[in-house]
């Protein structure tokens, strides 16, 4: 049954609009999550796992640095799998160890311990790694990765357990709106009465602005990304998440089951069509080879897609939209959503229940597009 009313409602239960629902739930308010397939069932069960602090900006650096403790906060509360086993960015030329020099920079200034770390010592830490033609590495021992489906489901019940409804098999058709004020949202199941909505649709959010009759231009657009799962191998083999942007931009680490999971940059969109490539497998068998030439002798089990939902700097738009009370977005997260939405969520919670926060919501300003103030682009994987 669909509850008669709900003070805040969130739209979309990926693992943003699950730990945001989780975080409004801890601090005693009353939340309802719908979503219109099940939890986790968007980008969220989809992703590549990986929880990286290594940005080139002060926002994206403090808001990570933020995420990290609260990924391992709760992993160790709630008990599911988060390891930091460290992020590896493999370098190549001067131009590359120069712009990474200024991000270390950037991270150590905010309490990330990045180093930049020679091609033998990237080998101690990856003995399978092929280092002829690196030059360098930018290591990060407390970046990480955790399980997508583990902890996205673990948030989602201690949510219930605070008191959050999770509706799944909901879906948002539509809006009551008087006065520039919302009153309720209709979905497939009935109206829910409400005051105060979360967008947290990612991939879909252009359409809940469109049913919410938002006229701020926020563009953010669904593109097909790839990925691929190897047959399971001695665990502990490729400890941290590889990353190379010399070949393919590919990204690989072993998962907690033991194959190895990652992806390269080949995009296809914007589109909402979600069918894997032959394209696709082969890059990413000849990138991934290159990296580390042993994956040669494993299989490839599967290959799927996902969106990343992107905006013209890759970073989201989070924020109030003032033209509708009271109506918040937090979408467009451009291939790195999984791994912010833990603070993501305190600062969505803050806003609502506050009004401020302490972490730099302004950087993900959702009016910056309208004004012509794009970020510097984020470092986007994959
Ligand atoms: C191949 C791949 C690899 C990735 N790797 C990483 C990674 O290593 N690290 C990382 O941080 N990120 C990664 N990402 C990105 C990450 O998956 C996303 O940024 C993140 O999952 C976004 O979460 P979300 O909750 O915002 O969106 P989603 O998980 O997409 O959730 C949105 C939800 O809204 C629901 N919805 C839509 N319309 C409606 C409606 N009308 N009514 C009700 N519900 C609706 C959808 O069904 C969906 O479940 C990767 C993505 C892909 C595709």
């Amino acid at each position: 049954m669909l509850p008669e009313r709900a003070e805040i409602v969130v739209i979309g239960g990926g693992i943003v609009g699950v730990t945001i629902a989780h975080e409004l739930a801890r601090r005693g308010e009353d939340v309802v999550v719908l979503e219109k397939r099940f939890i986790g069932s968007g980008s969220t069960f989809r992703c590549g796992t990986g929880i990286r602090q290594q940005f080139n900006d002060e926002a994206n650096v403090k808001v990570m640095k933020r995420s990290v403790e609260l990924w391992k906060k709760y992993s160790e509360e709630y008990n599911f799998s988060f390891e930091q086993t460290g992020y590896l960015f493999l370098l190549y030329d001067d131009k590359e160890v120069e712009e990474f020099k200024r991000n270390i920079k950037i991270q150590n200034k905010f309490g990330v311990p990045t180093r930049l770390i020679t091609p033998e010592e990237a080998k101690e830490i990856v003995p399978l790694l092929d280092i002829s033609e690196v030059i360098a590495a930018s290591w990060n021992p407390t970046d990480g990765k955790a399980d997508p489906f583990a902890s996205t489901t673990a948030f989602a019940l201690k949510a219930k357990e605070y008191g959050a409804k999770l509706l799944e098999y909901t879906e948002v058709k539509g809006f009551i709106i008087e006065d520039g004020e919302i009153k309720g949202i209709k979905t497939n199941r009935g109206v829910i009465k409400t005051g105060i909505v979360v967008n947290a649709t990612n991939a879909w959010a252009k359409l809940i602005n469109a049913m919410a009759g938002i006229k701020v231009h926020i563009p953010i657009e669904p593109y097909k990304h790839q990925a691929v799962i190897t047959q399971p191998i001695k665990r502990g083999t490729i400890r941290p998440m590889i990353i190379s942007f010399k070949y393919g931009h590919a990204y690989l680490t072993q998962t907690s089951h033991g194959g190895i999971i990652g992806g390269v940059g080949y995009e296809i969109g914007p589109t909402y069509d979600l069918t894997p490539t032959y394209e696709f497998l082969r890059e990413v068998s000849y990138y991934f080879t290159k990296i580390i030439p042993a994956l040669k002798d494993l299989l490839i089990l599967r290959t799927w897609a996902g969106y990343y939902a992107k905006t013209p700097d890759s970073n989201p738009a989070i924020g109030k939209i003032n033209e509708l009370s009271d109506y918040y977005i937090a979408a467009g997260f451009s291939g790195h959503g999984f791994m912010m939405a833990p603070a993501v969520a305190e600062m969505v919670a803050d806003l609502i229940t506050k009004g401020k926060t302490d972490l730099p919501v302004d950087w993900y300003d959702p009016y910056r597009f309208e004004r012509g103030e794009l970020r510097s682009t984020a470092l986007q994987m994959g």
